[in-house]
């Protein structure tokens, strides 16, 4: 007797996903305002003061400034 198990969960948040987004090296400050209507937050700024890569405090996106 073959028993099939399909109750697979599938909700993924979109907001829970985070982004990965790439920005050119000579960019120093990026802005984050979550990137949806209902689920973002306020926009924030962001400054690469000797990083490469920036974390977003609310909605966990991820930039990171491509090195030279
Ligand atoms: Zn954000």
């Amino acid at each position: 007797m073959v028993s099939k198990n399909l109750s697979i969960k599938t909700a993924k948040n979109p907001a829970l996903n985070p982004e990965i987004i790439k920005v050119s090296a000579d960019i120093d400050q990026v802005a984050c305002d979550g990137g949806h209507p209902t689920l973002g937050h306020p926009l924030t700024y962001y400054t690469f003061a000797g990083v490469d890569r920036i974390e977003c405090l609310y909605c966990d996106r991820v930039f990171i400034r491509k090195s030279k």
